[in-house]
């Protein structure tokens, strides 16, 4: 008779946040007197190639636990972190600059803040898709089974997602100041 000497490790989870969402602006600096004068500059100091005066960037990184009994494999916890990034100019206007352009100045970046907002929502839509579709993935035969399918299902919600955000630039297209 051989003697099985199991060890069980409870996953510490119940400290371990199951997602987080961290979320940063970023300004770049432009100036002008004119609109014109702040589109060339605009045009010149957004840190990226590419239309879009504001840019929204979005990652998330996933991670979980899986465990085998009865010859039967089941998710044990998934955890998600998403970091989103949104770059949006900030005028540093030139003193005496006259009320109509400061009012045009903060009517278009109110306009850009709720344009990058769409991006955020997507975001946030695609990470509460990704916990839905993964839960809704049954146990499997073998762990490895289980791993490879959680990862293809949460890259193709990225994927599903990523694209959801193409469309919504093209039906936007983008804001730009007039
Ligand atoms: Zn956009």
């Amino acid at each position: 008779m051989k003697l099985v000497v199991g060890f069980i490790f409870a996953p510490i989870l119940a400290l371990a946040a199951e997602q987080s969402v961290i979320i940063r602006t970023n300004y770049y600096a432009v100036s002008g007197a004119t609109f014109r004068e702040l589109r060339a500059d605009i045009a010149q100091k957004r840190p990226w190639k590419g239309d879009g005066d504001g840019y929204t960037n979005w990652k998330i990184d996933w991670s979980f636990t899986t465990g085998a009994s009865d010859g039967d494999c089941r998710l044990e916890s998934f955890q998600t972190k998403t970091a989103i990034t949104i770059s949006v100019p900030r005028w540093v206007s030139p003193p005496n600059v006259d009320a109509e352009l400061k009012d045009k100045w903060s009517a278009y970046f109110q306009g850009l803040l709720a344009h990058e907002d769409g991006h955020k929502r997507i975001a946030l839509a695609a990470v509460k898709e990704m916990r839905k579709k993964v839960n809704e993935i049954g146990s499997t035969g073998r762990c490895a089974e289980l791993q490879v399918a959680v990862n293809r299902v949460a890259n193709q919600v990225v994927d599903q997602f990523k694209e959801r955000e193409k469309a919504y630039d093209t039906r936007t297209d983008h804001v730009r100041i007039p």
